[in-house]
């Protein structure tokens, strides 16, 4: 309950600061005083109407759809290839730049977002849970193939799915190591990302990513991939059924910024305790 109210106040106060030109001005003065552009990593579950499962993992079709139009007008989507490249080679990228992946490999990625994605031609990556590949709601292998084919990447993301900080070292490597191999038979490519289950991870997992020859790991810490990121540690900012104003508020960094993050901090400790 506490969890989705905060969601709501972070959608209404976005907008506000969408709709009272906050987001605007932000967007101006970076443009012209940033030292640097930003690259953002969005991150998506279902898309699709709530099932089962926890409602917070679903965009609505309707809000992807806007949301994917928002970016076709205000950013540059890029691919997590040209992401790398750009953090690789510690560059940045002329304007901002968004980046959108995926997690778990949902049968609705496939159902929903890929014929949007395509509209709009936005490529994007899906970090799959590969034990979960077939089972019910979740992408088929020959789903997976089509995408690989065009246009969608994909990275690793376990293969049950497990709390890699809670199980043993031997297990979390058998389950890293298991997600890759497994993913690259598939598709025929080299998998070289990965994205932590839940989010969870320590120096142990990321010491037997680098053993396993992985490139970098995305986390669910939000803020923007910039070139001194830890390339084990990659921002990234989840998405959720958000206006475009919030949606606008959450891409400009705003929320990130002292004056603003403060104040949603107050308002949230004044209403929900
Ligand atoms: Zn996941």
């Amino acid at each position: 309950m506490r969890k989705i109210m905060r969601k709501n106040l972070a959608n209404i106060f976005g907008t506000v600061l969408y709709l009272t030109g906050f987001v605007f001005m932000r967007n101006v003065l970076r443009k012209y005083f940033a030292k640097h552009a930003k690259i953002r990593i969005l991150f998506y579950h279902h898309v699709g109407l709530p099932g089962d499962d926890d409602p917070n993992l679903y965009v609505s079709p309707a809000a992807f759809e806007r949301q994917m139009r928002h970016l076709k007008r205000d950013s540059k989507v890029i691919s997590f290839d040209e992401l790398m490249s750009f953090l690789k080679d510690k560059a940045y990228p002329e304007q901002d730049c968004v980046v959108i992946t995926f997690d778990d490999g949902w049968k609705d990625n496939y159902e929903v977002a890929y014929p949007i994605l395509k509209k709009y031609g936005f490529p994007a990556t899906i970090f799959v849970a590969t034990g979960l590949v077939g089972k019910k709601n979740m992408l088929t292998w020959e789903q997976i193939l089509e995408m690989s084919n065009d246009g969608i990447s994909f990275g690793a993301h376990s293969v049950t799915h497990p709390h890699l900080t809670k199980i043993d070292l031997k297990a979390a490597r058998e389950e890293i190591l298991n997600s890759k191999k497994e993913l690259e038979e598939q598709i025929g490519k080299k998998v070289s990302w990965f994205a932590y289950p839940f989010g969870e991870f320590n120096s142990e997992i990321i010491k037997i990513l680098k053993e396993l020859d992985f490139e970098c790991a995305c986390s669910v810490i939000n803020g923007s991939a910039t070139r001194i990121e830890d390339l084990f540690i990659l921002k990234r900012n989840g998405v959720g059924n958000f206006s475009q104003g919030a949606f606008a508020a959450r891409l400009s960094g705003v929320f990130e910024m002292f004056p603003a993050n403060l104040i949603r901090r107050l308002i949230e400790s004044l209403c929900l305790n």
